[in-house]
């Protein structure tokens, strides 16, 4: 049975390729954590330490508790991170993490509040509806002195939710509460709360079973996704901020063409040019052909407009040219509302329109029945009848993107 993780799914939408890359293909390189990830690792180490121990009534000594987050640094694992931010030193984050792991001791210490029931504990579960598993990985899960039990996520990076309404906060915690209510189901009320150790921030929710259901819909939808792509092998790299830290820059479509100049260029010249190079000078050849284009449209357009007022001026609809005549040929077209400007009164007229039985003035809307199919929003029946008629053909598109410094691989 398929098994999807919240992690899984982020990575999904941050980037189909590496998704491919990691989850698909399995495509085995050695990767090592940005220095984000390793200070969150190392930081939800030590709080699993922390209530560990405060599980069998003991109490870690602040002094002990930053001898243990120095001990998680020095491991090997940790020699090789990627520092995701410039301005930063591996030790400006280390420094960072103990700032935020003294203010949290300070805050929670003995650590007894409440009853915990599970710390950094791996769940699976049957996502509703569907026939695949859900595996998750839950912070802390404890029963407060209130009654409630709470699942609570400690975030270690910067970024702070826009409250408890942010996707940022909903979707992960929805997700941990249906595997939670699913293994646990007498666990009840339940509340979901997200403690941000950089801003010493708690945000707490208590869902509502319309807004559990419409995020179970959402994670649904994600999951389809994730699927659909699966099934036509289309995995489209998406570059960004992330790339910088991706184990597989040198194996990316995106990337690796890039890659494999930059060595070239460190290599000993040679006089002849190397296939990278000469793809290198059709993408340059191009790119100037485009911007041709470019000029000589706007060239265009602008004539254009000069013929159009010259011939009403003239009141003329020849102007004769050297090699050719140019005929300006002006008049009034009936018109009807458009989707894209007047929605209202297209759609108005779409039901008058069937109302009068004028079938013939319908077109079917191709790309809607797809957005439908894709989006998994057609009855068994409707998909079944339809799925005769599904194919899959290449298309390709050429484009020109501005380089962005995340692709200037380190
Ligand atoms: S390098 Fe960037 S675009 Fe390529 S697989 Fe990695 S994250 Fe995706």
């Amino acid at each position: 049975m398929q098994t999807y993780s919240h992690s899984q799914v982020g990575l999904f939408t941050t980037c189909p390729r590496r998704y491919a890359f990691k989850h698909v293909e399995r495509v085995d390189v050695p990767a090592a954590p940005s220095a984000d990830i390793a200070l969150g690792d190392v930081l939800h180490e030590v709080i699993r330490g922390l209530y560990d121990a405060a599980r069998m009534s003991r109490v870690l000594s602040l002094a002990d508790t930053l001898a243990i987050y120095a001990a998680e640094w020095s491991k090997p694992k940790r020699e090789n991170v990627i520092l995701t931010n410039e301005r930063l030193t591996i030790t400006d984050y280390i420094a960072t993490g103990e700032t935020m792991l003294r203010r949290f001791y300070e805050r929670f210490q003995p650590f007894d509040e409440g009853k915990t029931l599970a710390i950094e504990q791996m769940f699976t579960f049957q996502f509703p509806h569907s026939p695949w598993q859900m595996r998750l990985k839950v912070d802390r899960l404890w029963r407060r002195d209130d009654g409630v039990v709470e699942i609570l996520d400690y975030k270690t990076g910067r970024r702070l939710p826009n409250g408890v309404a942010d996707p940022a906060f909903t979707r992960q915690l929805a997700l941990y509460q249906l595997g939670i209510q699913a293994t646990y189901p007498e666990f009840v009320p339940i509340e979901v709360a997200q403690y941000f150790l950089h801003h010493e921030e708690l945000l707490r929710h208590r869902f509502t079973p319309d807004e559990l259901d419409e995020e179970t819909e959402g994670i649904r939808q994600d999951i389809l996704g994730i699927r659909d792509a699966v099934r036509r092998e289309d995995f489209p790299p998406k570059e960004g901020e992330h790339c910088r830290w991706c184990e597989f820059r040198t194996l990316c479509p995106a990337k690796r063409h890039r890659v494999q100049l930059e060595a070239e260029a460190g290599e000993e010249s040679s006089t002849e040019l190397s296939s990278a190079q000469a793809a290198s000078r059709v993408a340059e050849a191009w790119l100037q052909a485009k911007e041709e284009e470019r000029h000589l449209r706007s060239t265009l357009a602008a004539l254009r407009e000069d013929l159009i007022r010259i011939a009403s001026d003239l009141d003329i609809t020849t102007i004769a040219g050297a090699s050719a005549d140019v005929v300006v040929k002006q008049s009034l077209v009936d018109a009807l509302p458009q989707r894209s400007n007047q929605e209202d009164d297209y759609v108005a007229l779409s039901h008058l329109a069937r109302r009068l039985g004028l079938e013939t003035a319908f077109k079917l809307d191709t790309n809607e029945l797809l957005k439908l199919w894709r989006a998994d929003r057609l009855t068994a029946e409707q998909r079944e009848q339809i799925a005769a008629y599904i194919t899959s053909r290449q298309t390709a598109k050429v484009s020109s993107k501005k380089r962005r410094s995340d692709a200037v691989d380190d």
